[in-house]
């Protein structure tokens, strides 16, 4: 979607497949029906603001390898309110149990416990989250759903879906 630091997208389009994109009721996991293959994008010029704002952490995290390149990967790292989400192509729903990532995404979870971080790997509708110790399988998480950790101190025992209205 975009150009930054030393990296440029090049020949990826995944974040055109992974996100969400209100302003098109794009939903996450299925690429914008305006993405095509060897062309990028095809409204280049209007796209949505939230296509211009956007990209993604490998594009402008030089600690981030080549290997990190969503095109090669087949993972889209962005940050969240939280922490780090890890969004995985959904034709591709076990590339983040892949080594050298797997490892990678652990260590985050583990330093990130400590600190209030969260890493959560988000296929499709499905996300889980990792934690230091366990994985925790959320399903289909709506968009009106919030994910609620059960925390012992720093570790991560438990977690839950509510409705955001219950939060309030
Ligand atoms: S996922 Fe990252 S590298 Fe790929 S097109 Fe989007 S912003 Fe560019
Ligand atoms: S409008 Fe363009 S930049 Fe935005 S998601 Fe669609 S193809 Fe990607």
């Amino acid at each position: 979607m975009n150009i930054a630091s030393s990296k440029s997208c090049g020949e990826c389009t995944l974040c055109c497949k992974v996100m969400a994109i209100e302003t098109l009721a794009k939903p996450a996991g299925s690429r914008c029906t305006h993405c095509r293959s060897g062309q990028g994008c095809l409204i280049y010029a209007e796209r949505p603001a939230e296509c211009r704002d956007y990209g993604c952490l490998w594009l402008v995290d030089d600690r981030l390898g080549p290997h990190w390149k969503p095109s090669k990967s087949s993972l889209v790292l962005t940050t969240s309110e939280d922490g780090i989400e890890i969004r995985c192509d959904p034709g591709f729903p076990d590339a983040w149990r892949k080594e050298p990532y797997r490892s990678q995404i652990q260590q985050w979870a583990t330093a990130g416990e400590t600190h209030d971080v969260t890493v959560l790997v988000v296929i499709g509708e499905r996300m889980v989250l990792v934690t230091a110790e366990q994985e925790f399988d959320l399903g289909i998480v709506r968009p009106d759903q919030r994910i609620v950790r059960e925390l012992e101190g720093t570790r991560v025992v438990g977690a839950a879906l509510v409705e955001a209205p219950e939060l309030e």
